[in-house]
């Protein structure tokens, strides 16, 4: 024999194993549902999961297994990941903010056996109960509640389930490509669609995901993962703060902006994680109550397009640098991150901001590339000019959905996300729009990314959504829909004329709708479907058609 190295699963289990041994004392903060806080550690949080284990042993639940939660960003429900995970079954988080109809559909279609849900979903779950095909056990993830057992009179208080518990588990050694946790994609088209990442495939995201150029996780990190722990596992945050050792902050049910300031300044929370209308809302309160944030270093962006007055106003009033980040659900999700390299260091503040607004490049363990998708995926330039298909593949992207026979790859393995985007040369992704939300004026397209950026450096607009509207010369127009910042006026007219030189004549919108508040979707994106839907014949209607 040549040699030979230790082969060492990769595995979840010791993951939390890790924090526990090495950064037990490492604190978690938790908001609870009910309003109360818990102040917890890595080393408690290891033993509860290991009783919530020894729990679903003796509730009969085996290797493979599917369950389920509906539930907040909160120690329970972190316990729940790993003595799930950790024991060989999968974790299904569910988006609370599907519709019942949805929720039924997932819970039967992962064939959950059990369900863990706040007590604030408990009118949800009485909706749907009687739907669910498979699920044998309601856990309600409180103590004792007789409001609740009045109304699930078999329901499972978590605290029972738990505290009655040893703490003594061996974590089995699985195969690492056992599966581990299971998301839906939000189904905007069809039904949803669920990825079921494994051991190995969460163990290498967290390891990326904590490397420098991408989100620099350490041991001395506070972080706070504002993104729902059921929106592509809070992209992996929970994992890898374990992995690093990094103390967490769990904002539970309050994600507005007054609640998340003041729950950064009180944890010192150096990292933050979220989309960017949660970004918009911790800014507006900031500056409300005068806070400077002084613990936040770096907040990380993701999930929609991350206008540059958010970046600047970041970096220029709370000295925090804003990364951004691009991913979905089918890639774990991280498929790029925006850190500059050593050849943009001595560019000018304003050049930075450039670099940095785009959604940054790819992490060791994927790959990226733009096709034309019309003809074949043929491969398009790097140039940082020619936009197309964006397709990745690499360590911890899907394969197969859940309970799809056929695989969801092009027939060379890639697969395609869906978005449109240009590459250039050192790999930096410039994400222009979602194939759907395309505005194809002429047989040109414009980009909606650039025209709701600009909208947005207004003053006066707190966000954008740029939509195409029908027209009966060009195919489609692009219309504005605008969100104003409160006690702020513009007319449509000045939106329009603030587009004046700074992109080419043809792009700019034909109309700008104000409107009190602009639709969001469960996970914060813009709902631009139901926008299409209202205003899709704005143009037509009110004559705008030359
Ligand atoms: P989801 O699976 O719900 O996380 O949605 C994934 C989609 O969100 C991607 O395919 C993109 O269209 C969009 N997205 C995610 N991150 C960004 C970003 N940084 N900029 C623009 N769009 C993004």
């Amino acid at each position: 024999m040549l040699g030979k190295m230790m082969h060492r699963p990769l595995l979840i289990s010791h993951l939390i194993q890790h924090a526990a041994r090495y950064h037990g004392d490492t604190v978690i903060t938790s908001r609870e549902t009910d309003g109360s806080t818990t102040v917890t550690n890595w080393a408690k949080l290891h033993d509860n999961s290991k009783r919530l284990a020894n729990a679903l042993a003796a509730l009969g639940l085996e290797q493979g297994d599917r369950v389920a939660t509906i539930a907040w960003n909160n120690r329970r429900h972190l316990e729940i990941w790993y003595g799930v995970s950790g024991s060989g079954m999968v974790c299904h988080t569910i988006n609370p903010r599907l519709f019942p109809q949805q929720i039924i559909y997932v819970i039967n279609d992962a064939e959950d056996q059990v369900l863990f849900f706040e007590k604030t979903f408990l009118p949800l779950v009485i909706g749907v109960k009687e739907h669910l095909k498979t699920v044998k056990h309601f856990v309600c993830m409180t103590a004792p509640d007789e409001e609740v057992r009045a109304q699930i009179p078999e329901v499972i208080f978590y605290d029972d389930l738990v505290d009655n518990q040893s703490a003594e588990f061996d974590w089995p050694e699985l195969d690492e490509n056992a599966p581990s946790s299971l998301c839906y994609t939000s189904g905007t088209t069809g039904n949803p669609k669920g990825v079921l990442y494994t051991n190995r495939t969460t163990v290498l995201h967290s390891f990326c995901i904590s490397l420098p150029d991408s989100i620099s996780l350490s041991a001395t990190d506070v972080v706070l993962p504002v993104v729902p722990m059921f929106h592509a596992n809070a992209w992996g945050l929970p994992y890898a703060a374990a992995m690093v050792g990094a103390a967490v902050s769990l904002p539970g049910p309050n994600l507005d902006g007054h609640s998340l300031a003041s729950l950064i300044d009180k944890d010192g929370v150096t990292l933050a994680v979220g989309v960017p209308t949660i970004w918009q809302t911790l800014l507006a309160a900031a500056k409300e109550t005068g806070t400077k944030l002084p613990s936040l270093k770096r907040n990380v962006v993701g999930g929609s397009s991350c206008p540059s007055s958010m970046i600047r106003t970041f970096h220029n009033d709370f000295d925090c640098e804003t990364l951004h980040a691009w991913g979905m659900t089918e890639t774990s999700p991280l498929g790029s991150a925006n850190q500059l390299k050593a050849k943009h260091k001595d560019l000018s503040d304003e050049d930075k901001l450039k670099v940095r607004l785009s959604q940054g490049r790819p992490p060791f363990g994927v790959e990226l590339r733009i096709v034309d998708a019309e003809k074949n995926n043929k491969l398009l330039p790097n140039d940082g000019k020619t936009p197309g298909n964006v397709q990745i593949r690499g360590y911890w992207i899907v394969d197969t959905y859940f309970n799809k026979e056929q695989s969801a790859l092009e027939p060379d393995g890639w697969f395609d996300t869906g978005d449109i985007a240009t590459l250039n040369e050192d790999g930096y992704l410039m994400i222009r729009d979602r194939a759907k939300d395309l505005i194809k004026s002429g047989g040109e397209w414009i980009s909606s990314v650039e025209l709701e950026d600009i909208a947005t450096t207004h003053p006066a607009v707190a966000s954008a959504a740029a939509i195409a509207a029908n027209h009966p010369k060009w195919d489609e127009r692009p219309v504005i829909i605008a969100q104003l910042e409160p006690g702020h006026e513009v007319t449509e007219q000045e939106l329009i004329d603030h587009y004046l030189g700074k992109i080419a004549k043809w792009q700019i919108p034909n109309a700008v709708v104000l409107v009190d508040a602009i639709p969001i979707s469960g996970t914060g994106k813009m709902l631009k479907k139901d926008l299409r839907e209202q205003y899709g014949n704005l143009l037509i209607e009110r004559g705008l058609v030359d």
